[in-house]
């Protein structure tokens, strides 16, 4: 496809500096991938760095025709940013100043190119926190964790960044610059555009301002580790602590394999029980000691009357949590580490279901040559499956597809979804008419029609390439 880049470039010139415009080659590459590794290179990238500025970028685009693609801190793990058919990258990583704390009403305004570790140190200086905080914190922007409606650990208790966002200032394709929601908690005035936007992967408009509530830092947080030797028990004892009326802010699980790779992995690997056949990380917060202190007790006990339970250990203090938390942050690493190939899916199930998909996963992995790691957050039922394959190996490449298939199947017969928050993007839209309907796909895309209607921002994300 051929794009008036040149006159492009000439305009944006007269709006923008020459560091905000990047034409060379070496610089396009470091804009043309994600954390999924696919690459495509874009014809040129900009770097606005005020909401008029990316106003005037669209609208020059809008009327030459030539795509866009938002990004911001390239973490994505389903190739949202990827600039798939070229054209204009729009980074919003210079727009990354912190607004203003509220901290009568508990709200903040940010830009979009904010880093989550920096907005929630700057809060920690306010004894605030923002609950949003995935994992790729040190790397992902506020914009990007609204664009794709991240989770995180603490999501079981917290809720998703959907939950905190109050209102959006965005950017239309055509370059109309909308003002939705605002500062009140609630608002009920006509479609929930601020809810549409969010999560909808820079598809329908360019976010350039985000109005966040914020909650205060729990005081206190206790931390258990617990070795279990079997599947289903494992889930029985998640299920255990909300029936016992306790809501911790994270319960992460992880499988044998997962634990065998982060002890390879790591130096104090040995500590790690490796005969396990899963771990569970469970953590609780609040504000009152006493009642944290009786929350932990009951943890443990219901992992000791389980009958199995290997091991149960409560961390002493906040060093041996960091420990704890280090194992299950270093998974990913750790079977990155393996040197293989890999494909991911970020299924999500009703919580108890969950170490049941694991049996099903466990089940077919025995009938195929490729090896399938499970972890995720059993809190709400979101599981990370890494699918292994020897790089370059024919039959073990395509037996991890033909896998992949088989667990996105088995996630939707169990009243699954097909991803909890990695999102749709390039990896995953070719499977989307396996969990919605012809017409519920068909509304998607008027939806995207009335917000896009030439369909230039983000194209070739979320919607099948056959539909
Ligand atoms: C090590 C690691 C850990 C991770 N842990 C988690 C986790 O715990 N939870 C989780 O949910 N995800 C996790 N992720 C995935 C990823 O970090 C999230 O999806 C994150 O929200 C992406 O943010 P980003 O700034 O990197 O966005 P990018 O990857 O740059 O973009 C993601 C999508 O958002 C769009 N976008 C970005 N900025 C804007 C904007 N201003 N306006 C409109 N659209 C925009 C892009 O077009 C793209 O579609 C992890 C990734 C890695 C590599």
């Amino acid at each position: 496809m051929h794009y008036d880049i040149e006159s492009f470039v000439d305009i944006a010139k007269t709006f923008l500096r020459h560091d905000q415009i990047i034409t060379e080659k070496e610089g396009l590459s470091h804009f043309s991938y994600d954390a999924t590794e696919i690459r495509s290179i874009p014809h040129v990238v900009v770097l606005p760095e005020s909401t008029e500025e990316v106003s005037k970028i669209m609208r020059c685009a809008y009327d030459l025709e030539i795509p866009v693609t938002p990004q911001g801190g390239r973490t994505g793990l389903s190739g949202g940013a990827i600039p798939v058919v070229g054209g204009i990258v729009l980074s919003l990583v210079k727009m990354n100043r912190i607004l203003e704390i509220d901290t009568k009403n508990l709200q903040i305004v940010v830009e979009p190119g904010v880093v989550a570790a920096d907005l929630q140190g700057t809060l920690k200086g306010y004894n605030l926190f923002f609950p949003p905080d995935p994992s790729s914190t040190v790397e992902s922007t506020i914009g990007g964790n609204v664009a794709e409606n991240a989770g995180y650990t603490r999501a079981v208790k917290y809720g998703v960044t959907r939950d905190y966002i109050l209102g959006l200032e965005a950017v239309l394709p055509d370059g109309t610059i909308i003002n939705v929601g605002g500062h009140t908690v609630k608002n009920v005035t006509g479609y929930d555009l601020v809810a549409l936007i969010t999560g909808s992967e820079g598809t329908l408009a360019v976010i350039t301002k985000i109005i966040c509530k914020v909650l205060p830092m729990p005081r206190i947080r206790r931390t258990c580790i617990v070795y279990m030797d079997d599947l289903i028990g494992a889930g029985d004892f998640v299920v255990s602590i909300f029936e016992k009326g306790i809501t911790p802010c994270a319960i992460e699980l992880m499988d044998n394999y997962c634990i065998n790779c982060v002890a390879d992995y790591l130096p104090s690997g040995e500590a790690l029980r490796r005969d396990a056949e899963v771990l569970v990380l469970v953590e609780i917060d609040g504000h009152h000691e006493v009642a944290i202190f009786d929350e932990a007790k009951d943890i443990i006990d219901l992992a000791n009357k389980n009958r199995h339970t290997i091991e149960s250990r409560l961390a002493k203090d906040e060093m041996e949590a960091e420990k704890f938390w280090r194992i299950r942050r270093d998974t990913l690493p750790a079977l990155k580490a393996k040197g293989k190939d890999h494909l991911e899916a970020d299924v999500v199930v009703p919580r108890y279901k969950l170490t049941f998909l694991i049996q099903a996963i466990k089940e077919i992995e025995r009938s195929h040559i490729v090896k399938i790691a499970t972890f995720g957050h059993a809190g709400d039922g979101n599981l990370h499956v890494t699918i292994q394959y020897r790089k370059g190996n024919f039959k073990e490449t395509e037996d991890a597809y033909t896998v992949l298939e088989e667990v996105y199947k088995k996630t939707i017969s169990m009243g699954g979804k097909l991803t909890g928050e990695h999102g749709v993007g390039i990896t995953v839209k070719n499977y989307l008419n396996l969990q919605m309907s012809k017409e519920e796909i068909e509304l998607m895309k008027r939806i995207k029609m009335a917000f896009d209607p030439k369909g230039l921002l983000n194209p070739k994300k979320v919607f099948p390439d056959h539909l």
